[in-house]
């Protein structure tokens, strides 16, 4: 079962092909193409270093080096769609959780934000769930 972040539930939606290195973005396509194939699949949301996080360079043995301030848009992220972690969700549920209560509430800046990829997720507006 694949262990998510919860605040990756925005960069996913959100996602155009840029990232932290080279590794990370080819990691982000190879995931969101996995949870795209299996939907209906459960996926585990995890407060702590997950699928995504495993090629980030800001990654440090089993902690992400941004500390509290991931861990924030981790929490926001949970209440804001009424989950709590270590649930299981599917990605189909998971994903319409976040548009339905973040994206399309206008409150992706509440979850992220001091992201330095803030006013980029901006312009996008959750492309990839529009069409869920
Ligand atoms: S390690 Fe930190 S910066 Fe890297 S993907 Fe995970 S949460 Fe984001």
């Amino acid at each position: 079962m694949i262990n998510l972040r919860p605040h990756h539930g925005m960069c996913i939606g959100q996602f155009m092909g840029k990232g932290y290195s080279e590794e990370f973005v080819a990691n982000m396509y190879k995931v969101i193409e996995e949870l795209d194939k299996n939907p209906d699949e459960g996926i585990r949301l995890v407060c702590s270093v997950d699928v995504i996080c495993s090629s980030c360079p800001h990654k440090e043995e089993e902690n992400c080096r941004s500390g509290q301030k991931v861990a924030e848009y981790d929490s926001t992220a949970l209440k804001l769609c009424n989950l709590s972690a270590g649930d299981i969700v599917t990605w189909r549920e998971f994903k319409k959780l976040v548009k339905v209560h973040i994206l399309e509430q206008g409150k992706l800046n509440q979850v992220c934000h001091n992201c330095s990829w803030l006013s980029l997720c901006q312009e996008c507006q959750g492309f990839r769930y529009i069409q869920d």
